[in-house]
């Protein structure tokens, strides 16, 4: 479903990746976990065509497609989802007004007709109740005076309202509440496990990773994935830290 061959990226002329490969098959959770500085939020980035980031070489496959020719709102029109640690706000528009264009624009972007009002409000209530967001944030601006847990809780209704064939969660976990954590764990597995789809989650602990069982785990560093195994590398990964395990890796080579 997702084919990175020898990525190598930059940023104002700095390589950030450096021949990064991984392949996620439909049906796949695939955890990607790594130092601070390993490049795991511009791998999300370069995925999703954010500008400044320069592919220099490698190539990205998408169900079958080149994805770094096209552009952002193409990626999202193709499946592609990505969610960030950090939210924006958006004052002025409702949730419901920014989600509704949101999925109408990618659905005239495949040619499929636009949701009616009645339609899409069904589909944001049941969404809502999916991730258990009180309606009526719904009609609040986009993420304006909302908690932390809101926020998430908000992202992951836009995630199960766009119903995207593959997902990039990056950090999606961090800062929450275990009960926070919990519902987004719970809104992952309810929106995005299906034998059809994928999932790349950059995460930073193992805690999320109890709620989301993925079916395998990388560690990224310094710009390439070093290691790849199952959940256990994760476990492995919290007991004994970075450094050990990436030291071992080094005497491997
Ligand atoms: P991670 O998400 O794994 O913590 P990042 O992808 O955010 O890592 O960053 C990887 C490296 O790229 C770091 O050394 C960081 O300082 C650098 N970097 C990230 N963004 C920029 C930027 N806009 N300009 C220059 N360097 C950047
Ligand atoms: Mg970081
Ligand atoms: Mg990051």
């Amino acid at each position: 479903m997702l084919k990175i061959h020898n990525l190598h990226a930059e940023i104002d002329g700095k390589t950030i990746l450096n021949g990064l490969t991984l392949e996620i098959p439909a049906g796949e959770v695939h955890a990607i976990m790594g130092p601070n500085g390993a490049g795991k939020s511009t791998l999300a980035y370069v995925l999703g065509g954010r500008p400044g980031y320069e592919v220099t070489e490698g190539s990205v496959e998408f169900m079958g497609q080149d994805l770094l020719a096209l552009e952002p709102h193409e990626r999202a029109a193709a499946g592609l989802f990505l969610g960030f640690q950090y939210p924006v706000e958006i004052p002025g528009v409702s949730n419901l007004q920014f989600l509704r264009e949101a999925l109408n624009s990618q659905r005239r972007a495949r040619g499929e007709e636009p949701l009616t009002g009645g339609e899409f409000l069904k589909l944001a209530k049941d969404k809502a109740a999916l991730l258990k967001l009180d309606p009526e944030m719904l009609k609040r601006h986009v993420n304006v005076g909302f908690s932390g847990g809101e926020k998430k809780r908000a992202e992951m209704v836009q995630m199960g309202i766009l119903d995207p064939q593959f997902a990039v969660l990056d950090e999606t976990d961090s800062g929450l509440d275990i009960d926070a954590l919990r519902v987004v764990g719970d809104g992952i597995n309810a929106i995005m496990r299906d034998p059809a789809k994928g999932v790349l989650l950059i995460t930073h602990y193992q805690r999320l990773l109890e709620v989301v069982k993925p079916d395998k785990v990388s560690i990224l560093s310094q710009g390439r994935i070093v290691r790849t195994g199952g959940p256990e590398l994760a476990v492995e990964l919290e007991n004994e830290g970075y450094d050990a395990i990436m030291s071992a890796e080094t005497a491997h080579a």
